[in-house]
């Protein structure tokens, strides 16, 4: 089996203003993505995803050229079950032969940033390749589930103190039994973030988990603050207090924090990951496998949370294929607890490809999900609507 091509292509969603939110990113308009498309000889197709940005809107014209001029002439005439090879060509570019040899990576300068999550596009690509070149879900290469069931949380939670109860609480009469809210800059101040917290909690009672993210906008003095005032709410975790360039910080406010600290989405690789675990920042470690090179680094990162006795939670803000590979990578890891669901707009992951957001209740748990199925990822993208949403470069 040979690769035959290698394409991407920036997919572009305007969102209606229906289904737009305001966070301290700004007013979110449209949700972009780039798709990775590779075929072999034997007519298979594998497909990816790269992302531009955490958030819903970037803009993908870089991550198409890195894609095309610099990953799919590693790629042709290549075997697309050496996964872990390639991986090592893309982050190690013309020195992958002596990495290989020496048993050590020796990256390109764009190990990070757009270089990584162009690797990433590649490499779901090519185990959604690999999965249904057996015929199976990817799942069942890594070794099967760890577990029947994985929960998943709805991640929104942008409303102001006197509505948040009611918007969150709209989440769980959707079935979900945990929730997470945004905080930070865009509250202006600590007061006012642990004012909305509160009516969160107030309004949802004790019986939901409640996570909080602020998109690294408080400085380390301002998390503490939170933290402590948030001691009584019962917060499953607190993403992203501080800037991701400030491990340092990070660790500090962990220190003194009696709530779990989550982060990772804006990480690339497990060397990233590794960095926060040495300095002991963080409880979740929350790789978007979009950006931070696909499942084969996921796993990695997965391992490194086992290793560490951490949990694993990985972002999902994308679309269907790195929503089923996150899912995967949830329950191919002993550490994998969450799964994260987008509230706001994300025609992505709705509508790109059909396939399973139902969430599963019995008498035990609620607002699970089942292992993904079909073979690879599970996700076929509809033409119609590649077609409609790609703006070239
Ligand atoms: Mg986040």
């Amino acid at each position: 089996m040979k690769i035959r091509s290698v394409d991407a292509a920036w997919l572009h969603c305007p969102l209606d203003p229906a289904r737009q939110h305001v966070s301290d990113f700004g007013r979110l308009t449209a949700f972009d993505a780039v798709l990775v498309t590779i075929t072999t000889d034997d007519g298979l197709v594998g497909y990816g995803e790269a992302k531009p940005a955490v958030g819903s809107a970037g803009n993908g014209a870089a991550l198409v050229a890195i894609v095309e001029q610099e990953l799919r002439p590693q790629l042709l005439g290549q075997d697309p079950r050496q996964i872990s090879r390639a991986w090592g060509r893309g982050y190690n570019g013309t020195r992958s032969g002596h990495a290989e040899r020496q048993g050590r990576a020796m990256p390109v300068l764009g190990r990070r940033g757009a270089h990584s999550a162009a690797l990433a596009g590649v490499d779901l690509a090519l185990w959604d390749l690999l999965g249904k070149a057996h015929g199976c879900p990817v799942l069942d290469l890594l070794g099967g589930p760890c577990r029947d069931r994985v929960a998943a949380y709805a991640s929104g939670g942008w409303a102001d103190a006197r509505t948040i109860g009611e918007q969150l609480a709209g989440y769980t009469a959707q079935g979900f039994r945990a929730v997470k809210m945004r905080i930070g800059a865009m509250d202006g101040s600590v007061t006012a973030s642990l004012a909305r917290v509160r009516a969160a909690r107030d309004a949802l009672g004790p019986g939901v988990e409640i996570m909080v993210d602020a998109h690294g906008t408080m400085n380390v003095a301002e998390a503490k603050r939170f933290c402590q005032g948030a001691a009584e709410l019962e917060l499953r975790f607190v993403e992203e207090p501080v800037a991701s360039d400030d491990r340092r910080g990070l660790a500090e406010v962990r220190a003194q924090s009696p709530v779990p600290i989550a982060a990772g989405e804006s990480e690339a690789a497990c060397f990233d990951f590794a960095e926060l675990l040495e300095v002991r920042a963080i409880d979740v470690l929350q790789p978007d496998l979009a950006i931070a090179g696909g499942l084969t680094e996921g796993l990695r990162i997965g391992a490194l949370a086992h290793a560490h006795r951490l949990a694993l939670a990985p972002h999902c803000w994308g679309s269907a294929i790195s929503f089923q590979a996150a899912r995967t990578l949830a329950f191919a890891c002993p550490a994998g607890v969450f799964v994260e669901v987008p509230m706001g707009g994300a025609p992505l992951l709705r509508e790109l490809a059909r396939i399973d957001l139902a969430l599963h209740a019995d008498a035990q748990h609620a607002g699970v999900m089942l292992p993904p199925t079909g073979p690879g990822f599970g996700v076929e993208p509809d033409p119609d609507f590649v077609r409609r949403y790609t703006v070239a470069p």
